[in-house]
């Protein structure tokens, strides 16, 4: 008999977005004539660098002749573009990172949720709340947590982010069992928050102590405007014996659809096999991704190395700067009508409190649905202490969002 994975059946079904797009089709049937502008989406909206596209076209071309042809290239990505990412990513910033410990793939989705099968099945996990669900969702799939009870997972460590810490966690010093695995991500997703040098340092400390491994997802690390924020974990002294970091290009270049991302393991990094003897994760992970995985296209490789171009990198940041205005417009409008705004400055998402605490999500979801025909994120499906929050996103055409915005008004 072929039995499943018994831990799916753990898994509490989201129902997050279809939740929302339920609301918004049941709105548009009542008011067929509202022309709703959608502000929820964490997904990019203008089109790749014109550096990205040349260099993507001319890779094409190469497949296209019998000399210039390639076939399987090495599964941890072409040398052109691991030595591109050290350099212009770590190196130019004094982060001592090389090309042998950039491993390409095609999402930081699909390492964030892979990484963890290197890891014995009884660890400690602890993730940020509210938080991205793959962290979670990979761990319950792999049997790490409990059953599902009041909105959380048993055995899971939730790390709670809100307004008193201001979305930055502290290390637990209250647990009886530490925490073995942490995941991380800064530019925060969902509430755009940041850490500092310091905050970052307590994590590397706790993690040197504890004997445990942090897991940093810099998704985001493109919308940082600030030098004094770290952009990277491996800037915090001791993080390359403790830490593993994730980036893509999905939102620093616009590739959501084109794929491409890396996953940096210092060759120092470590875990602890069961008779306590050091074991390089480099090593697990190089064995796990030239087994798992056969490598990202040519082309889509050639076209992320154009972003470290001059023009590529120019084109890059004006596109981050375009999303990083719709920002401001939203943290500026949200701020006037009362609402608490977070996020937003180094980051594509505004976390807005209701302005009074016992307002939902749904409640604010609902109200700016009626009032100004405009979608949003409630903060709930994000975790426990994303109730009373909404989530906006910057990723739309400017139009859109002054539209949305001047649709706003004192009485919403
Ligand atoms: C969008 C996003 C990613 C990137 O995922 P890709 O698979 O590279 O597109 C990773 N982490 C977080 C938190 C994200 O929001």
């Amino acid at each position: 008999m072929i039995r499943i994975n018994a831990n799916y059946q753990k898994l509490h079904a989201s129902y997050l977005f279809s939740d929302i797009a339920t609301r918004v089709a049941a709105f548009q049937a009542e008011h067929p004539g509202a022309r709703i502008i959608k502000m929820g989406i964490g997904d990019i909206t203008r089109a790749l660098p014109s550096a990205c596209v040349a260099a993507f076209h001319s890779a094409v071309d190469e497949m296209a002749s019998d000399e210039t042809f390639r076939g399987y290239g090495p599964e941890q990505g072409y040398e052109f573009l691991r030595t591109a990412i050290a350099t212009a990513e770590f190196r130019s910033r004094g982060v001592d990172i090389s090309a042998d410990e950039v491993f390409i793939s095609d999402g930081a989705k699909c390492d964030t949720g892979n990484i963890q099968e290197l890891f014995s099945t009884d660890v400690v996990v602890a993730v940020q709340d509210p938080v991205y669900p793959v962290y979670v969702d990979t761990n319950v799939m792999a049997g790490r947590t409990g059953e599902w009870r009041r909105g959380r997972y048993e055995g899971m460590v939730y790390l709670e982010s809100t307004e008193k810490n201001g979305f930055v966690p502290e290390p637990p010093v209250d647990l009886v069992d530490p925490i073995d695995l942490v995941y991380l991500c800064f530019p925060n997703n969902p509430t755009g928050s940041v850490a500092t040098k310091e905050q970052l340092q307590r994590w590397v400390d706790y993690a040197i102590e504890h004997k445990a491994l942090l897991l940093f997802d810099a998704a985001y690390v493109a919308f940082i405007r600030d030098d004094s924020i770290p952009h990277s974990i491996f800037e915090i002294p001791g993080a390359r014996e403790v830490a593993i970091e994730f980036r893509s290009f999905s939102k620093s270049a616009g590739f959501t659809g084109t794929r491409c991302a890396y996953t940096i393991i210092p060759k120092s990094c470590r875990a602890f096999s069961s008779d306590g003897a050091s074991v390089a994760i480099h090593e697990l992970w190089n064995r796990r991704h030239t087994t798992k995985f056969n490598g990202v296209s040519y082309p889509v490789q050639r076209a992320a190395e154009a972003v470290f171009s001059p023009e590529g990198a120019k084109q890059t940041r004006e596109l981050i700067d375009y999303y990083l205005e719709n920002a401001s417009v939203i943290r500026e409008r949200l701020s006037e009508l009362g609402f608490r705004v977070y996020g937003g400055l180094h980051s594509p998402y505004i976390w807005a409190g209701a302005e009074s605490r016992r307002t939902d999500s749904w409640e604010f979801f609902d109200r700016l649905l009626h009032k100004a025909h405009v979608v949003c994120t409630p903060g709930s499906g994000f975790g426990a202490c994303g109730e009373g929050y909404v989530r906006f996103s910057a990723f739309n055409d400017r139009a859109s969002v002054d539209e949305a915005m001047s649709r706003m008004s004192g009485d919403l």
